[in-house]
């Protein structure tokens, strides 16, 4: 089977579909693919920060997302073993967008999908797994993908991956792939309240 976009972005996580809606607002046609068949998935996170807060300001969407559910933060507390350290006061950072949101990526992707999908020239596909890039004369002009279990080459003026960290399309294709080392590792889990209290 093949198709034709103009853009297509391969991965319907925050970037892809963020993009996507920004595309689809400028008239371009975008064909966002997303290899599973929803928005549920394990846990990525749940906090956008206080400039994220700012661009929906600056693009009228501010009011559009607050109808989804979520919690505002003010400011955060650092606490090790039990003694304060400091806190972030997000007023002070951000005076024009003073707080984070607490929103489950679910929704979020949700609220963004609600937003791109008035656009007629906007499409997302579920169950769409990019497995390579197709290229042409040295140029990348499109992706083949199992669309449900079915290949399916799909041509496009460009090509997006904005398919997270272990991206087909970075590995498919020539792009070097640089890490900065940190001197330390983050662990990030979510602990039940009672869990919480449990140990406290
Ligand atoms: C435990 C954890 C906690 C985090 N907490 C936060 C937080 O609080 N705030 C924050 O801003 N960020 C947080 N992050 C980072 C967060 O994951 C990113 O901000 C956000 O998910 C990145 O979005 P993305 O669209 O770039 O990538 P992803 O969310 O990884 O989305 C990539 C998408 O591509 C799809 N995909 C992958 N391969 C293919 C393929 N071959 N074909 C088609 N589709 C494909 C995936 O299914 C996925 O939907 C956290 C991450 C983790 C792991």
């Amino acid at each position: 089977m093949n198709k034709e976009t103009e853009i297509c972005i391969v991965g319907g996580g925050p970037s892809g579909l963020f993009l996507g809606l920004l595309l689809a607002k400028n008239g371009i046609r975008v064909t966002v693919l997303e290899s599973q068949t929803s928005f549920n998935r394990k846990f990525r996170g749940e906090v956008l920060q206080p400039r994220f807060v700012r661009l929906m300001k600056e693009l009228n969407l501010e009011q559009r997302l607050e109808k989804y559910e979520h919690i505002k933060l003010f400011n955060a507390e650092i606490w090790n073993n039990k003694k304060y350290i400091t806190q972030i006061d997000y007023e002070k950072e951000m005076p024009e967008a003073p707080y984070a949101i607490k929103i489950k990526q679910s929704v979020l992707l949700t609220f963004l999908y609600d937003l791109a999908k008035d656009f007629s020239n906007f499409e997302l596909i579920f169950n769409a797994k990019v497995t390579s890039t197709i290229k042409s004369a040295n140029r990348t002009v499109g992706v083949n993908a199992l669309v449900d279990g079915q290949m399916t080459a799909i041509h496009a003026s460009l090509v997006v991956g904005a398919d997270g960290r272990m991206s087909t399309v970075r590995k498919t294709s020539d792009f070097s792939f640089k890490y900065k080392k940190e001197d330390f590792d983050l662990i990030w889990c979510k602990i039940s309240t009672n869990e919480f209290k449990l140990n406290q």
